[in-house]
């Protein structure tokens, strides 16, 4: 019933439930012929990628739709009283055929698209949104689930079963459920009037970021850059029918190419039209759109109860309110701009050391730092790389890890069917040699793949459902030539280790309910399992068992060892700094009030982050507000601080774990059995503190930042 997560990529995907009913005959593609129609006959219900066309993906989920809303109403007309059987976990078996399909769909629509599968995902996205209110504005429904909420305490629910009604409960109400009937259309409008500014900002910010590109006739201008990037910037001018060269603007605030544009006029204008490229006045200036668009969510969640967006945003989030999230944002703002401030400070020197005449501007940073890194921490990835063979770093690392951490093995197989051919698929076994899991992985980059790497499922575990998980992982390293190694850098590896880290939260899960399951978490959670993953990346243990040469087995170096961790602390201090002016912005625009007039968007940053101690001239938001996506066009309004939040957790969970004797069964089981196979089936903090033995601290976040020193 809840929303299903793939991370990285949300989808509006529904979770599933059990039926066999096809509720309508109508859609005359979708039939018993159709693979979707009945549970997958194949170990642990695997995809029957064999047989699935194209095709099959549509009528599939438009059928599972109305199969779904037939279910639904069926509850809902119910003419006995409502109980927590026929009401809750009814619910939780409905959309089983809607599941199906869109795991499957989610997964190549993604990984291996292609123009029809694009067309069904944007022919069906507004359609599942519409699919999503109809269910959660259903009113009665709501009455059935709102009546055993009110009787939570006397029904004697088991601990699980008591948080899939408070959770069931909360999205109702959150979706505006308990609205009077004037109140719901005027939330419709304010849905709708969100939705129409949120598009024409994404439209906005793609033509403004194509507009915002260097260009030039001149190539002196691009010194500095290598011979493949001038390339690159003479073929991108081609592209758009333009003369000379063309440097793109990325979405960030800072650019690729000012670590080695050498004229620093260049650096300027590039940085320049990067910070300016949504301010110009013209029909891509966003300024308007942003101001009205904070003051209709301010609007909105009074309208819900709630103070200001981000107090509505966070009710189900781990941190719970927007002060926790600011609270931690500001305790790490004092050592994360001491430790940019020394950085800046290296980087001047340098600056005056080559009696370059200039006073550090943000333009400048990247390409001092760059100078700075070469200086200081020198690491040559075509030294490091054949030391990680992709199948080595799977087995003996990624894998390895897992096996002395919580005893599961895993044997390859060949009989599952995959979506294309690169695709592995493993059987995971418990200690006990139990089946635990399917798990597929996509490594290799594809024209047709998105960019990035992430994780979901293909099968939710559910004890109701008698599901055991079926996972994947995706990401996109350089597939080598026939017959050659996969060898891949340092990051790749993190990025493995990172991706299995959602896996095994989706592998261990242990739960009654599908909502409830796995990666089922808010987002400041979901993070979690997977970031605490990459630690073992570089645990002596594992990275020895896996850093070995492809040919000749050796070990790697020590001096070399040394250099891949000192590299992880380069730059630290900016980083972190430009991450937290950027959630800052986030909650100092989302925690406006109702009342709050409209902002001229100028002076509201400004002064945003002066008041959050960040106005600072060489070190600024990696968003600015006016191009800022991830919080006006994409989900992560007033959510911008899980990313850091999560780190938090998976810092101070490591030291748990290198205060109690680091990789071992024990120490493994313990966080399994606590943290990885309960999903959301408690209150996130108290199942961490229950866990850790108290609350999640910043002080192992700011080591690991190497920030430390200065934080006191
Ligand atoms: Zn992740």
């Amino acid at each position: 019933m809840l929303k299903h997560m793939i991370i990285l990529l949300t989808t509006g995907a529904i979770a599933a439930g059990a039926s066999l009913i096809v509720a309508n005959a109508d859609d005359s593609q979708f039939g018993p012929s159709s693979p979707f129609y009945a549970p997958s006959t194949l170990p642990f219900h695997a995809p029957p990628f064999d047989k699935i066309k194209d095709e099959d993906y549509q009528p599939a989920i438009e059928a599972g739709m109305d199969q779904e809303i037939a279910e639904i109403q069926a509850i809902a007309d119910n003419p006995a009283p409502p109980t927590f059987e026929n009401t809750l976990v009814a619910m939780e078996k409905t959309g089983q055929l809607l599941h199906r399909a869109q795991n499957a769909f989610g997964a190549v629509s993604e990984a291996n698209t292609n123009a029809l599968l694009l067309k069904v995902r944007a022919d069906e996205a507004p359609k599942l949104a519409a699919h999503h209110d109809a269910i959660y504005l259903n009113a009665k429904l709501f009455a059935r689930v709102s009546a055993l909420y009110g009787q939570r305490d006397s029904l004697k629910l088991d601990p699980e079963s008591q948080r899939l009604l408070e959770i069931t409960y909360d999205e109702f109400v959150h979706s505006g459920a308990k609205l009077s009937d004037a109140d719901k259309v005027e939330l419709k409008k304010l849905n709708e009037e969100i939705s129409t500014l949120a598009n024409s900002f994404s439209t906005k910010v793609l033509d403004a970021t194509k507009n915002g590109a260097f260009a030039t006739s001149d190539k002196d201008a691009l010194a500095g850059l290598s011979d493949a990037q001038i390339a690159a910037a003479q073929q991108a001018a081609q592209s758009r029918k333009q003369e000379g060269y063309v440097l793109p603007l990325q979405n960030t605030t800072q650019q690729p190419d000012l670590s080695s544009l050498s004229v620093r006029a260049t650096r300027e204008t590039l940085f320049e039209n990067s910070w300016n490229r949504a301010e110009h006045g013209d029909a891509n200036d966003t300024r308007d759109t942003i101001a009205r668009m904070a003051q209709l969510r301010a609007q909105r969640a009074q309208l819900l109860g709630f103070p200001n967006h981000a107090a509505w945003k966070l009710q189900d989030q781990m941190a719970k309110t927007p002060d926790a999230a600011m609270q931690f944002l500001d305790a790490l703002v004092p050592g994360a701009s001491a430790k940019a401030a020394s950085e800046g400070k290296d980087i001047q020197d340098l600056i005056d050391a080559q009696k370059g005449g200039l006073t550090l501007q943000p333009w400048d940073w990247n390409f001092y730092s760059e100078q700075v890194r070469k200086a200081k921490f020198d690491l040559n990835e075509a030294e490091v790389k054949p030391y990680f063979e992709l199948n080595n770093v799977l087995e003996n690392g990624v894998f390895y890890a897992a096996t002395e951490l919580y005893g599961i093995t895993f044997k390859e197989r060949k009989d599952i069917p995959v979506y294309q051919a690169d695709v592995r698929v493993f059987e995971v076994s418990d200690a006990d040699g139990k089946p635990l899991a399917l798990f597929y992985c996509d490594y290799f980059k594809r024209d047709n793949k998105n960019g990035g790497a992430w994780m979901s499922n293909f099968v939710d575990q559910s004890k109701l459902l008698g599901n055991l998980p079926v996972v994947y992982n995706v990401a996109n390293f350089s597939k080598p030539a026939p017959g050659e190694p996969a060898l891949i850098s340092f990051s790749d590896v993190t990025t493995m280790f990172h991706e299995f880290g959602h896996g095994l939260h989706g592998m261990f899960a242990n739960t009654e309910y599908p909502s409830l399951s796995g990666t089922s978490t808010p987002r400041d959670f979901v993070e979690f399992p997977s970031q605490f993953n990459e630690h073992w990346a570089l645990y002596p243990a594992v990275f020895n068992h896996y850093a070995k040469h492809y040919k000749t087995g050796a070990p790697m170096p020590a001096e070399l060892v040394a250099k891949v961790r000192k590299a992880k602390t380069f730059n630290q201090g900016y980083m972190l700094t430009e991450l937290l002016a950027a959630a800052e912005l986030d909650m100092q625009w989302h925690t406006l009030p109702a009342s709050a007039p409209l902002q001229q968007p100028d002076e509201f940053e400004k002064q945003a982050l002066e008041k959050t101690h960040l106005q600072l001239s060489t070190v600024p938001p990696r968003y600015r507000s006016t191009y800022f996506g991830h919080i006006w066009g994409g989900g992560y309004s007033a959510g911008y601080y899980a990313y850091l939040w999560t780190e938090m957790l998976d810092d101070d969970a490591y030291q748990w774990f290198e205060e109690h004797g680091g990789l071992t069964r024990a120490n493994g089981d313990r966080f399994r059995q606590m943290v990885l196979s309960r999903g959301n089936t408690e209150d996130l903090a108290k199942m961490y503190a229950a866990w850790r033995g108290k609350a999640p601290s910043v002080e192992p976040m700011m080591k690991d930042r190497g920030l430390k020193e200065l934080s006191h």
